[in-house]
């Protein structure tokens, strides 16, 4: 974890520390607060919340002053209500009843989707946990060869179909397989064409109903590329808008300041980041904490 926060401050110091400058002006004057609002603005944390923000920022600056150390502990704990709104962010890996858990990973080609996969595959087999791969991506014709990779990587098996195949019956028989190796979690990779609503949403909506004919799905997780910005917001929207998500995996956050994604991602869709990629090895995804993310701000 301590990790985590030393590459985290690597690629979001620059925000935190630019706030922390702004805020410990001699003067506060308009200027200042129009200054933190754009710093705020440019790292992708959204209008609203910014405002909300810098709001709160200005009554506790009013009241309480910023003398010593009372700057970094103001935005500190502001920003720390902000990334944190009291969302659950435990992934939901127990199946019923003896059933393994199902994890969906959708989103948008070229988010991440595989990547995140392979890395959460490692994390789970390093925990002893029986793990079955479905490659239900038979858009992208390597997808399922980049996953099968990950799988031999990590000694996991990975069911796959025939190229341009059903994506929902790979989707069941990962599944089917996962129960009858009595598996603890299947994981399934979707592909991510964002052809149009309804094509997504028939396609998404039909692996998880198929799915369900053999297992409960117990995770939706969609992956958000953390350097698209405003982009991977929108594609965020349509996909909540056809599949129930439950958690939020932002990837790429070493390659971009803009960590404000974060609190802009969570307040538009009402749920919880519950992983960060860090990069491209199998070592690169961490489970998410505010506390450790706004300390990597301000580090
Ligand atoms: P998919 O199409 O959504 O399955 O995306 P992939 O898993 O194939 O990833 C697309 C590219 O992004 C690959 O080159 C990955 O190595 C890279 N990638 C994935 N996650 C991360 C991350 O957290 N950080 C960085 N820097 N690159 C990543």
């Amino acid at each position: 974890l301590v990790r985590l926060r030393a590459r985290l401050a690597r690629s979001q110091g620059s925000l935190g520390k630019g706030l922390l400058a702004l805020l410990s002006r001699d003067t506060l004057d308009e200027e200042a607060w129009e200054d933190i609002e754009t710093t705020l603005i440019t790292a992708d944390v959204g209008v609203a919340p910014t405002q909300e923000l810098v709001e709160k920022l200005r009554t506790r600056v009013r009241v309480e002053g910023v003398s010593g150390d009372k700057a970094r502990t103001i935005l500190r704990e502001e920003l720390v209500a902000l990334v944190n709104p009291g969302l659950d962010r435990t992934l939901k890996l127990e199946g019923k009843e003896g059933q393994p858990a199902v994890v969906l990973v959708v989103g948008v080609n070229g988010t991440g989707k595989t990547t995140t996969v392979g890395k959460l595959a490692r994390v789970l087999v390093a925990e002893n946990k029986h793990v079955v791969l479905g490659a239900a991506d038979t858009f992208r014709a390597a997808a399922a060869d980049q996953l099968q990779t990950w799988g031999e990587r990590v000694g996991v098996r990975t069911v796959r179909g025939p190229e341009g195949g059903d994506p929902a019956s790979i989707a069941f028989d990962a599944v089917k397989q996962g129960i009858e190796e009595s598996a603890d979690v299947v994981l399934v990779d979707t592909a991510g064409r964002l052809h149009t609503k309804t094509g997504l949403m028939d396609e998404l909506g039909k692996v998880k109903r198929v799915i369900e004919k053999a297992a409960e799905v117990d995770e939706v997780l969609l992956v958000i590329d953390a350097t698209t910005g405003q982009n991977g917001l929108t594609q965020a929207r349509v996909f909540a808008e056809v599949i129930n998500v439950t958690g939020l995996v932002l990837t790429k956050l070493d390659g971009t300041a803009k960590g404000g994604i974060v609190i802009a991602v969570q307040r538009e869709l009402g749920v919880p980041v519950k992983l960060v990629g860090l990069g491209e090895g199998a070592d690169d995804l961490a489970p998410f904490d505010a506390e450790e993310f706004v300390d990597a701000l301000l580090d």
